[in-house]
């Protein structure tokens, strides 16, 4: 399974000393064959080793971290973010908001149905009616009723009614005449696809216009997960999945198979069957428990931080001391551009928002600035004075800019120096002056 075959492919770096471009590719292409063997098609596939190969050689040397726990750290951050990188809440704004549960006989659905009524009326103050649409087994509508006593939670069914399309539409008059902003319809499952239940759950869809349609699907069942996904998502277009019984040893590769394969959020993982065994779907997590790595990847990140707080204390020492090259300014750079695309950074500053939206700027700004300082000698890069003319106009050949830009580049950088010199000065001062208070 994916597990296993992602921790065997990051033994091909165990007691590799550094990350070369040869244990890279060779480490990746195990993690490409095991992703493409877990449903992950094949451009995902690619562009996701590609940007773990990206990440691997441009990653600051960690005495502390050995190639091996890097990689992990890495592919687990790709993971979660291939898993649509934060949580999705589920919409439910209508009033009542509807939801309609789908998924084969034994998924979890009714279960499920209650563990939600319960979250969003504990959690989100809500008040919601769970509806019946089990109409083939009795026993059905009995498990909902002991479920909706349980949290205290009213159920609508209708026994002599053999129609949950009809059902569907009358539990939500129901709910409209007795104030209910929550309608969830419970519906019924077959043991494997089949056209009935396909034609039966469209049509309560079409009926009730559901604001969430959720698939429910048993973790455990692997590889039939996915294909009971994709036949579903084609006949329903489904807003988001929830996997149930994570609670068995399942290191749930399924989440990403199926995420990979109908391009739906996963939005709750079900963890057991008691009516609290239900959590948000977290991908950070997730990854956590597909590689089953989890202090290596803690490990990677308190090294990275430690790297980083080091890091900025040698800088601000530079600063200060008016040290601060070419070097620490390109650094700088690849700094603020691994932190992601520049739009996106700019557009996280409070007020700047919405301005930055229809504004053109790529992570191409840098580019120029690039080229020049690669073009530079160390010589020049650590002591830009000795910058003259012929020297620049040598640079601005070898980057493919002209002098102009490569002085105003220089200008441009002495100005930065003197305010960075200024700000830390006064930095000092400032803390002087409140210590003294
Ligand atoms: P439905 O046919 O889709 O409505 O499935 P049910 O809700 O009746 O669940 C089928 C079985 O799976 C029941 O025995 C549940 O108790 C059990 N079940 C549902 N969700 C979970 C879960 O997250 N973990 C575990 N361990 N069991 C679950
Ligand atoms: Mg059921």
């Amino acid at each position: 399974n994916l597990s296993d075959r992602l921790e065997r492919s990051f033994k091909i770096l165990k007691g590799e000393g550094k990350i070369t471009e040869i244990n890279v590719a060779e480490t990746l292409k195990e993690v490409r064959r095991a992703l493409l063997d877990a449903d992950v098609n094949y451009k995902t596939a690619k562009e996701f080793t590609e940007t773990v190969k990206q990440k691997a050689l441009g990653q600051n040397v960690l005495t502390a971290v050995k190639p091996q726990q890097l990689m992990v750290k890495i592919v687990h951050d790709e993971l979660a973010t291939l898993m649509g990188g934060t949580a999705t809440d589920i919409n439910i704004k209508g009033n009542p908001a509807v939801i309609l549960m789908s998924g084969l006989q034994g998924s979890g659905k009714t279960t499920f149905s209650g563990k939600l009524a319960n979250m969003l009326k504990t959690k989100r103050g809500k008040n919601p009616l769970l509806v019946a649409g089990d109409v083939y087994r009795p026993a059905a509508i009995e498990q909902l009723k002991i479920l909706g006593e349980q949290i205290g939670v009213s159920v609508y069914s209708e026994e002599e009614n053999k129609n949950p399309v009809k059902i569907a539409q009358n539990a939500l008059q129901y709910a409209r005449q007795h104030g209910k902003d929550l309608v969830i319809i419970d519906t019924a499952g077959r043991l494997a696809i089949d056209e009935a239940m396909m034609n039966e759950i469209s049509a309560i869809k079409k009926a009730v216009d559901p604001e969430e349609i959720l698939f429910v699907v048993d973790a455990m069942t692997g590889q039939d997960a996915v294909n009971t996904a994709k036949e579903f998502n084609d006949r329903l277009n489904f807003d988001g999945v929830v996997l149930t019984k994570l609670d068995g040893d399942t290191r749930g590769g399924a989440a990403l198979s199926i995420r990979s394969v109908v391009d739906k959020p996963i939005k709750f993982v079900g963890t057991g069957e008691k009516l609290d065994a239900v959590d948000v779907f977290h991908p950070e997590r997730m990854a956590d428990r597909i590689l089953g790595m989890g202090d290596i990847v803690s490990l990677v990140e308190k090294a990275q931080e430690q790297y980083d707080e080091e890091e900025a204390r040698k800088l601000q020492k530079k600063i200060a001391k008016n040290q601060f090259d070419f070097n620490d300014f390109i650094g700088q750079i690849q700094q603020i551009k691994k932190m992601g695309n520049l739009k996106d950074l700019a557009s996280m500053i409070p007020g700047v928002g919405k301005q930055i939206k229809d504004l053109d700027i790529d992570d191409d700004a840098f580019k120029g600035i690039e080229a020049i300082i690669r073009s530079m000698t160390p010589s020049e890069r650590t002591n830009p004075e000795i910058l003259n003319g012929s020297r620049r106009s040598r640079i601005a050949a070898g980057s493919g800019t002209s002098v102009s830009e490569v002085n105003k580049l220089l200008k441009q950088f002495d100005e930065m120096r003197k305010m960075m010199r200024a700000m830390s000065g006064g930095g000092k001062a400032m803390m002087r002056n409140m210590k003294r208070r």
